[in-house]
C-alpha cells in the first residue's frame, strides 16, 4: 500500500472512505475528487504538526491544521520561550543530518518570512570524564559540514571566565547552533501556513473510525466532523491517549521543570552577546540558555521526572527541582550564587522507550500517519520531521525503520 501519491492518486485505496463520506452521487464525486489535490488534515500545531502542514501545503496538498489550544500553547511540549538547536548527537548520524537540514530550513524560514525564530549564539557542549559520546560526535559533525571547534578545558575557561569548568574534561563549540524562539516559532509557522493558503481550526479532534485498511472522518469537539484523504496526528504527549492500542505507553510524558534566574543589573557577562547556550553532559545532563528574551538565565535538568498528565497535570514548580537547579547554577556560575528566581515553567517531555521519534503510518490505516515522540529533543527537528512526514503522506515512501513503530512492538 502506498501513501497519497499525487502521481498515483487514482490508486489510493482509502478513497473508499471519501465515498462513504460523500453525498448521494458518491460515484461522480469520487471522480472529481480523484482529480483534485489531496486533502490532508493535520492534528496538532506544535513543532512537528506545524512544519508538517507547511511542507504539505507547499507541495500542493489542501491542508487543514487543527489544534485544541493553539500553536505552542502552554500545555504543549512546544510551549515556552526557547529551545536549543545543536547537532552534537554522539554516534547518531541520522540526527546530525536532520539537525543540519533543519538548521538550514529554520534559517531560510526566518529570511523568507521576516519573522525571527532563530538566534545564533553558538552552543558549548561540555564533555565529562566519560567522553565517548563527544568523541563519536566529532567526525559526524565535521562530515555534515557543521562549523565546530574543539576546546580544551583551559581554552574554554579563558574564553568564558564567567563559567566554572570544574569537572569538565573538554568542550565542543558549535558555531552555528543556538536557540529557537519556541512558541513564537510555532505561531510564525502557522501564520506562514495560513498566508500560503492553509486552513487552521481550533478544535479537539478524535481519530476517525478505522476499517477496510483506512481511517474515516475525524470527529471534532464543536460537534462537526472533518473528512480528508489523509490524516496526520502530531499530538505530542497526547498521542498515547489518542491511540491507546498502537501508541499507549510507547509515549510516556514526564514532568520537566525549568528555572530562570536573575543576573546582576547592568552585568553583560550572562547575556547572549557574551555567552553561548550550553549543554553540560556530566553525570546528570543540565543545559541552559543565556538572555532568553530577557527572561533571565534559563537552567534545565534533562533528568526525566515523574509521569505527567499534559491536560490536567499540576504545573506548580517543586521546591526539590528548584534546589537542584540552584545547586547546579552555583557550581557553574559562582557569581550567580543566591541569584533571585524570576520565572519557572513546568512542561513535559513525550518520551519514546528509546528516545527516538515515531514517524510512521498507522499499522491499520494506510491513510493515517503519526509523528511524535520528541523525547526532550524534538523541537529543533521540526522542519526535517515535517519534511519526512510530508514525504510519507504524498510520495508513499516506506517509513524509515529508524523511526518506525514496529521497532517498539
Ligand atoms: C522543558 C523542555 C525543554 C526542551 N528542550 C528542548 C531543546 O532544547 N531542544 C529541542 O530540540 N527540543 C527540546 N524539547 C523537546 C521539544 O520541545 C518537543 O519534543 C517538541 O516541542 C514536541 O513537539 P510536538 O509538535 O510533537 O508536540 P506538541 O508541541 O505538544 O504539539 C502537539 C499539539 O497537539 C495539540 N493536540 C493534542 N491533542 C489534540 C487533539 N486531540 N486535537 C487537537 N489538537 C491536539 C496540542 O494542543 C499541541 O499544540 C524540550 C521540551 C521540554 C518540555
Amino acid at each position: 500500500m502506498t501513501g497519497v501519491s499525487l502521481a498515483g492518486w487514482r490508486a489510493f485505496e482509502p478513497l473508499r472512505w471519501l465515498g462513504a463520506a460523500a453525498p448521494a452521487a458518491a460515484g461522480d464525486s469520487r471522480v472529481v475528487r480523484r482529480e483534485a489535490k489531496p486533502r490532508v488534515a493535520v492534528v496538532g500545531a506544535g513543532a512537528f504538526g506545524g512544519w508538517t502542514a507547511l511542507h504539505l501545503a507547499r507541495r500542493g496538498a489542501r491542508v487543514t491544521l487543527i489544534d485544541a489550544w493553539g500553536p505552542g500553547n502552554s500545555r504543549a511540549s512546544s510551549g515556552g520561550e526557547t529551545r536549543i538547536i545543536r547537532a552534537t548527537y554522539g554516534p547518531d548520524p541520522v540526527y546530525v543530518e536532520m539537525v543540519a537540514r533543519s538548521l538550514r530550513l529554520w534559517r531560510e524560514f526566518q529570511e523568507r518570512s521576516k519573522r525571527q525564530v532563530y538566534r545564533r549564539t553558538g552552543v558549548l557542549w561540555m564533555a565529562g570524564q566519560d567522553d565517548q559520546y563527544e568523541k563519536a560526535a566529532l567526525p559526524l559533525l565535521r562530515g555534515a559540514g557543521l562549523a565546530i571547534e574543539e576546546l580544551t578545558r583551559a581554552e574554554a575557561a579563558a574564553r568564558y571566565p564567567q563559567i566554572s569548568f570544574e569537572g569538565v574534561a573538554w568542550a565542543i563549540f558549535e558555531k552555528d547552533a543556538g536557540y529557537l524562539l519556541a512558541r513564537r516559532a510555532c505561531q510564525a509557522v502557522l501564520e506562514t501556513f495560513q498566508e500560503e493558503g492553509g486552513e487552521y481550526r481550533v478544535a479537539a479532534a478524535t481519530p476517525g473510525p478505522i476499517g477496510a485498511g483506512g481511517m474515516g472522518p475525524l470527529s471534532l469537539s464543536d460537534g462537526g466532523s472533518l473528512a480528508a484523504d489523509a490524516y496526520v496526528f502530531a499530538c505530542g504527549p497526547w498521542l498515547g491517549g489518542l491511540f491507546p492500542d498502537r501508541i499507549g505507553e510507547r509515549i510516556r510524558p514526564t514532568r520537566q521543570e525549568v528555572f530562570f534566574f536573575g543576573t546582576p543589573a547592568g552585568d553583560p557577562r550572562f547575556s547572549e552577546d557574551r555567552m553561548p547556550v550550553w549543554i553540560d553532559k556530566g553525570e546528570r545532563l543540565f543545559y541552559g540558555i543565556p538572555g532568553n528574551e530577557w527572561r533571565g538565565l534559563k537552567v534545565g535538568d534533562d533528568t526525566r521526572g515523574a509521569v505527567f498528565d499534559p491536560t490536567a497535570g499540576d504545573r506548580t514548580p517543586s521546591a526539590e527541582a528548584l534546589r537542584t537547579a540552584r545547586a547546579y547554577l552555583e557550581l557553574r556560575f559562582p557569581a550567580l550564587k543566591g541569584a533571585p528566581l524570576l520565572e519557572s515553567r513546568v512542561c513535559q517531555y513525550e518520551n519514546s522507550p528509546d528516545l527516538r521519534f515515531i514517524i510512521d503510518r498507522h499499522p491499520q490505516a494506510a491513510n493515517a500517519f503519526i509523528a511524535g515522540g520528541g523525547s526532550g529533543h524534538g523541537f529543533k527537528h521540526g522542519p526535517a520531521v515535517g519534511e519526512r512526514v510530508a514525504d510519507l503522506v504524498l510520495s508513499g515512501k516506506a517509513p524509515d525503520p529508524f523511526f518506525a513503530l514496529s521497532r517498539l512492538s
